[in-house]
Formats: C-alpha cells, structure tokens, sequence
C-alpha cells in the first residue's frame, strides 16, 4: 500500500485563481449559522477546466460567487496572483473584476429585457471606460460573431433570441473585458438538450484560444467528463473528492461521487457498475454532527464515520479524497465491493 500523504495535492501548474480554507456561513433559525461553504480549498490555473460538481445546495454555486467577489467569506482567502480579493478594498476588487467574469444559469433572468444586445455587450466597456466609442463597438462586433451570432442580432432585445443565442450573449458579455478567469454556474443547464453541446463546446474553443482559467459548475457530473481537465465534488459545502477528470470518474474513490455517477443514465447496460444507493436528503446545514457529513447515506458507514470528520487527503497521483476508507487505503472503486 502506497504511504498517503498529509495534504491534498496541488494543482499541475501554479493556480491563477485559488479558495484557502473558504467559509461562508448565513443567519439561521434559532440564532444558528446555516453552513453554504465549510473550508474548501481548490485552485484553478490558467488554460485549464476545473468543474466543480454536487447536488443543489452543496455550495457549489456560493463558492462560484465567492471565487469573482460577488459576495465575501466569513472566514478564508480567495487569491487571484497572490491578491486576496475576499478582503481586498472595495478599488481593488473592481479592478479584479476586469479579470474575472461569471457566466450564469438563465440567460433570460441575467439580461436587462430592455436593453439591446449591442448595448448589453458594451456595457463592460462602457462601465471601464474602455476604448472609444468607435472601438467598442467593434469590439462588441467582433465579440458577436466569435459567439456565433450575426451582426443583426446586436440590434434585438434578449426575448427575441433562442435560449441557446441569449447565452452565447452572456458569453460574449463575459468575455468583453477579456477576462483571465470565467465562472460558469450552470451555463447549459437551462438550455435544450440540443444546443448544449455547442454551448459547452464553444467555452472549451474560448478558454484554449484565450487562455482562460475556465471554473464549470454543474449538478450533472455526467456532463464534465469532457470538458474538464479536473473535477472537485462537493458535499455538504465542502470538497469530497478532487482530481483529474479521467481518474475521477472511471474510478471514484469517495461513496458520494460514486452514487453521483451511478445516477447518470447510461444507453450500454455493460457500463453499468454495481450501484451504491443514494438515499435521504443532506442533514440540515444548521445542524451538523461531528463526524462525515455523509454518514446518514452512506452505506458503507462505520462507527469512526460517525465520530470523526474525515479530511480531504492525498491518496494517489494528484487526487484527494475527505474519506475514512480511502484514506487507509481500502479500495473503494467500481465494483470492488
Ligand atoms: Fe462513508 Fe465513512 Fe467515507 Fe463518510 S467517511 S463517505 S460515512 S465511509
């Protein structure tokens, strides 16, 4: 049995956007905190697709806020080069936001319906005062038609594009300041099945061309295995499981991303594996036991499980998992139970 190393292992290349020990936590009843984040730690570097995967409300969607500065911590770091923007001035940060973007779910909610498209596009440009009024708009042409829509499609309001066209919008938006770091929170999950892979094809075109450090953010992991260079699960507002994208889901270590797996509907009935039940619901992030945040839908569960909260750890080349049993060693892939 290989020794396990301390720590998680880091990214390949020195990260461009990076979480240190993130918290977020909200009010609760009772006067209770009700747990979003609870310590994650990840990096994403520059060219690569880092997808972060999990079930509504394991915290993926706040960490994605968190890692642009939409909204603050309670408790950790989010470095961009070395700035920590969770507790940078509020000048700082708007710089910063010249460098990061956020791609988000509904195109249909995330655009004013009263604006034209030209005019959505520019709007970064305008707020950052960039260009003149001459070189913006050709900005905003050039930025169209590498999304994939038409010159006249500048001149229409959000409602009368498709789906798939208000979110190559949203793209080209994001890309207007030309960002070093996108943050996509469910881009394709609103869309019709159809167009999906153009979308999602179009980000993976955009991030190689430009360079980007591209954070994908999805409920379905059966739609990063891809698009992604890694994959960080999360649970429970924290990191489960995380490395490359190929170790990850052909041989999962940790039970939850198994399940996750075993829940994406597969036309081969060869590929499929002995399931491991995914039952019940989280517990409540308001009131969380000590011991793994897994323990109630786990059945492979132990006593210590109960006890003590496993930490993310190293176990082979560039993966970590926060398991008791993959930590010792036991193996816990595909139909080895
Ligand atoms: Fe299951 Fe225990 Fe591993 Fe948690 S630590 S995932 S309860 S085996």
């Amino acid at each position: 049995m290989k020794p396990v190393p301390e720590s998680a292992p880091p990214a390949a290349a020195a990260p461009l956007l990076e979480a240190r020990g993130l918290v977020r936590h909200y009010p609760g009843p009772g006067g209770r905190k009700v747990y979003a984040l609870n310590g994650v730690d990840l990096g994403v570097s520059a060219r690569e697709t880092l997808a972060v995967v999990g079930e509504s409300g394991c915290g993926k969607s706040t960490l994605g806020r968190l890692l642009i500065g939409l909204d603050r911590p309670t408790a950790g770091q989010v470095l961009l080069q070395g700035l920590d923007i969770a507790h940078s001035s509020a000048a700082e940060l708007r710089a910063s936001r010249t460098r990061m973007q956020m791609i988000f779910q509904d195109p249909a909610t995330s655009l004013d319906p009263r604006w034209k498209v030209e005019a959505l596009v520019r709007e970064p440009l305008d707020n950052f005062r960039r260009g003149s009024p001459q070189e913006r708009r050709e900005r905003v042409a050039g930025l169209l038609q590498r999304v994939g829509l038409r010159p006249d499609h500048g001149a229409r309001h959000p409602h009368e594009l498709s789906g798939g066209q208000r979110q190559r919008v949203g793209i080209a938006r994001a890309l207007a300041l030309a960002p070093e770091v996108i943050v996509a929170d469910e881009p394709v999950s609103a869309l019709d099945v159809s167009v999906r892979a153009q979308v999602v094809n179009l980000l993976c075109d955009l991030r190689d061309e430009m360079g980007l450090a591209l954070v994908f953010i999805s409920h379905d992991i059966g739609l990063v295995g891809h698009i992604s260079d890694r994959v960080a699960v999360m649970y429970l507002g924290r990191v489960v499981e995380i490395g490359a994208t190929a170790t990850v889901l052909d041989a999962p270590s940790h039970p939850y991303t198994q399940a996750l797996l075993d829940a994406v509907p597969r036309a081969d009935p060869r590929e499929r594996r002995k399931r491991l039940p995914l039952e019940g619901d989280p517990p409540n992030p308001s009131q969380l036991a000590p011991g793994c945040g897994f323990v109630g839908r786990c059945p492979r569960a132990t006593e210590r499980c109960r006890q003590e909260r496993p930490e993310l750890r190293a176990i082979d080349d560039g993966r970590a998992v926060a398991c008791h049993l993959a930590a010792s060693g036991i193996e816990l892939a595909a139909g080895a139970a």
